[in-house]
């Protein structure tokens, strides 16, 4: 059976990508092997390499100002990464926390550099994005924020209303899912496994004046070794990027990034519907107004009845619907591969539950 499918990352990835993977499982465009056998210096995987980094290029309209890398070690890498390569000295790091994602990179920073964390959403638990009122000082290296909460299901509603000479975001769960302006932004991350394709690769896109070498930076670690490289200093993940490509010409073919926050807006309209219809039978996380289209997270009124919620969903064959750890209740991830038909499943079911149990 089909599984309707919401889990927050590895996740669905988009049928016709399966496809076309299958396809090519054991002979890549006539040549007899699969891709991932291919040397990563060889013409059939350079010309792989280069069309997905063109079209992270045109997807975002990425300008000549930015190089687009394709890395190893996760978001929790970059995590790292930029302060280690965008801390000089006398500057300070400052950061946004909006979740535990953004606590994390918080985190790691304050091992390697100076850093404080200029606003915070822990107050609320993280159920609604802080007030934006930061001001930029000359001591900063940069401003980061996380531009989706994948754990708690908020969502920074205008990624192009922030204002920071050197503004980093996190994009892992919201990349390719709404247009903005890359050209506000000095750097961006995003791990691939939610809507660029399999974990593995994880997306950098640096404006090339923070490409700056340093003796202190191991070359495995340093942004310019990688972007003069073109992101071959070491053997790439062949196979995750060959399915990055895969899924970045769907979302070419799909329309575009237009398309899919159109796509994603009417996704999670009918799921937060089925939550304020409740009366308060359900329970959504995020207030409304900094609610995710990419997580939508709600619970229930008590422990049993979330496990009967679950144990019924599995039965109607819904999966992945188990909250984070630190949230509890319910969370549908629903990205861009994630089908308007399975959100509508899923309000159907819950407004079902609701009749049997409410
Ligand atoms: N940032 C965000 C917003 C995430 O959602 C995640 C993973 N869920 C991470 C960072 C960590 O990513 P990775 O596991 O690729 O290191």
């Amino acid at each position: 059976m089909t599984r309707i499918y919401f889990q927050a990352g590895p996740t669905t990835l988009p049928k016709e990508v399966m496809q076309q993977a299958k396809e090519e499982w054991d002979d890549f465009q006539g040549t007899g092997l699969n891709i991932m056998e291919h040397s990563h210096r060889g013409k059939d995987y350079e010309d792989i390499h280069e069309q997905a980094k063109n079209r992270m290029r045109s997807l975002l309209d990425i300008p000549d100002t930015h190089d687009v890398l394709f890395l190893q070690g996760g978001a929790s890498l970059q995590f790292a990464m930029i302060p280690m390569n965008l801390i000089p000295d006398g500057k300070t790091a400052k950061y946004i926390l909006t979740g535990s994602w953004s606590e994390k990179a918080y985190q790691e920073a304050q091992r390697i550099g100076s850093s404080e964390a200029v606003i915070s959403g822990k107050d609320s638990a993280y159920r609604t994005l802080p007030v934006m009122d930061y001001v930029p000082s000359e001591n900063d290296a940069y401003l980061h924020i996380t531009s989706n909460n994948t754990i708690y299901g908020t969502q920074w509603p205008d990624l192009n209303a922030f204002s920071h000479p050197t503004l980093i975001a996190d994009m892992s769960s919201d990349i390719m899912s709404r247009p903005f302006s890359v050209d506000k932004y000095g750097l961006i991350y995003a791990g691939a496994q939610k809507n660029l394709g399999p974990s593995g690769v994880t997306a950098v896109i640096i404006r090339k004046d923070l490409l700056q070498e340093s003796n202190a930076v191991p070359s495995i670690l340093s942004y310019s070794v990688h972007a003069k490289n073109k992101s071959l200093y070491n053997t790439p993940p062949v196979y995750s990027i060959y399915l990055l490509n895969l899924v970045l010409d769907w979302v070419e073919r799909s329309g575009g990034v237009n398309e899919m926050e159109v796509r994603n807006q009417k996704k999670a309209k009918v799921i937060y519907d089925a939550i304020d219809q409740s009366h308060d039978f359900y329970n959504g996380y995020a207030t409304p107004d900094s609610r995710s289209n990419m997580n939508v997270t709600f619970t229930l009124g008590s422990k049993e009845l979330e496990q009967q919620f679950i144990k019924e969903s599995e039965e109607n064959g819904i999966y992945g619907l188990k909250g984070h750890r630190s949230v509890g209740g319910f969370r549908a991830s629903i990205y861009n591969a994630v089908p308007q038909e399975s959100c509508d499943s899923l309000a159907t079911f819950m407004v079902q539950f609701q009749e049997k149990y409410g």
